[in-house]
């Protein structure tokens, strides 16, 4: 038997580095320094707390929900937690439905909402995507809720590398852990992490340990793509070239202020009405926003800057919609002939 040379190991993307993940398309991350900055100037800005803000609560129907076949529905249920129905298939993402997002149960930001769907109300759950560490986004005490529902088992949970730990630690059973790019199947989902540009961090020490990304799921008939949270421009054309075009779209369109701070991982309604051009949506809808106070500027500003940036864009209000906490819009009906999509409704309970 001749010598057979191992082959060369595979060159690692450019946003592994050494005990975590970078952002390649960023120079100069934020600095401790900054962090510090940004604390102080907040303190004399009068941010207003979350009982400033009278959000309303949309009616839902959960026997819609759950009795529901093929029909495509998106429910923002606050925050970055979405419900879409897609392919027959139910998807949550970034679930959260506790009081706070904070490592602890009596402090740190609370909503200013409740969830707009209780977790009792969910049709059965195929698929969880997760976009990162931080407690917006993974909230133990919803995962462990989740995992422990009635056909919990039946879940799988796509998150970034770094992030299966956690969940299996609080019951999870069926976990992928995905790089960018990377992609999985089950229960006739298509599922591809996608490069986002934010950042991660849970404890104390450390930071971007574990991947940060966003998800395009696909069913026969329908592609979806959850954002995640992230800067602009990150690789956005690059999704839509790649997995695009998509029928939904979700967006984050809050915690942009200040620029200064927020700017690299974080983007504003004027960026977010940029990435629906660029992934290639045919409607999308706004997250991560009228929730939790995270950032400076005012709870319920980003709907309105969403608004003004539409109009500039010449987009209708029906291809980038913001719903109401626990609204739901059902995606079906023709498209006109300029690519606007005419028939939304949100059902009503009865
Ligand atoms: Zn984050």
């Amino acid at each position: 038997m001749g010598h057979v040379p191992e082959p060369a190991p595979p060159r690692s993307p450019a946003h592994h580095v050494p005990g975590g993940f970078t952002n390649p398309g960023l120079s100069a991350p934020r600095t401790f320094r900054d962090l510090l900055r940004w604390r102080r100037e907040a303190l004399t800005k009068r941010i207003p707390p979350p009982e400033t803000y009278d959000f309303p609560l949309a009616p839902n129907d959960p026997a819609f929900l759950r009795g529901n076949g093929d029909t495509p529905t998106v429910t923002w249920i606050g925050h970055a937690t979405l419900l879409v129905q897609m392919g027959g298939r139910n998807v949550l993402t970034d679930p959260h439905f506790t009081t706070r997002c904070s490592p602890v149960s009596w402090a740190g930001p609370r909503r200013a909402v409740p969830p707009g769907l209780a977790m009792d109300d969910l049709p059965p759950v195929h698929l969880v995507v997760i976009s990162h560490d931080h407690f917006d986004s993974l909230d133990e005490g919803t995962v462990r809720l989740l995992a422990r529902r009635e056909g919990g088992d039946e879940t799988l949970w796509c998150v970034p590398l770094g992030l299966g730990p956690y969940l299996r630690s609080w019951g999870v059973r069926r976990v992928v852990e995905l790089d960018w790019w990377q992609g999985t199947q089950a229960h006739g989902l298509a599922v591809t992490a996608v490069p986002a540009q934010h950042w991660s961090k849970r404890h104390l020490i450390g930071r971007d340990r574990t991947l940060w990304a966003g998800f395009a799921v696909a069913a026969p008939g329908f592609r979806f793509l959850f954002c995640g949270d992230s800067g602009y421009p990150g690789d956005f054309r690059e999704i839509g070239r790649r997995l695009g075009p998509f029928d939904l779209a979700a967006i984050p369109i809050g915690a942009y202020a200040p620029r200064w701070f927020m700017g690299p991982y974080h983007m504003d309604p004027e960026e977010a009405v940029r990435v629906h051009a660029d992934v290639r949506a045919a409607r999308s809808v706004a997250m991560h926003w009228g929730t939790f106070v995270l950032t400076d500027e005012p709870l319920d500003e980003p709907p309105r800057r969403l608004a003004a940036a539409r109009e500039r864009a010449g987009l209708k209000e029906n291809a980038f919609r913001v719903l109401a906490h626990g609204e739901t819009w059902v995606l079906s009906g023709a498209w006109d002939a300029a690519g606007m999509f005419e028939g939304a409704t949100t059902p009503r309970a009865s």
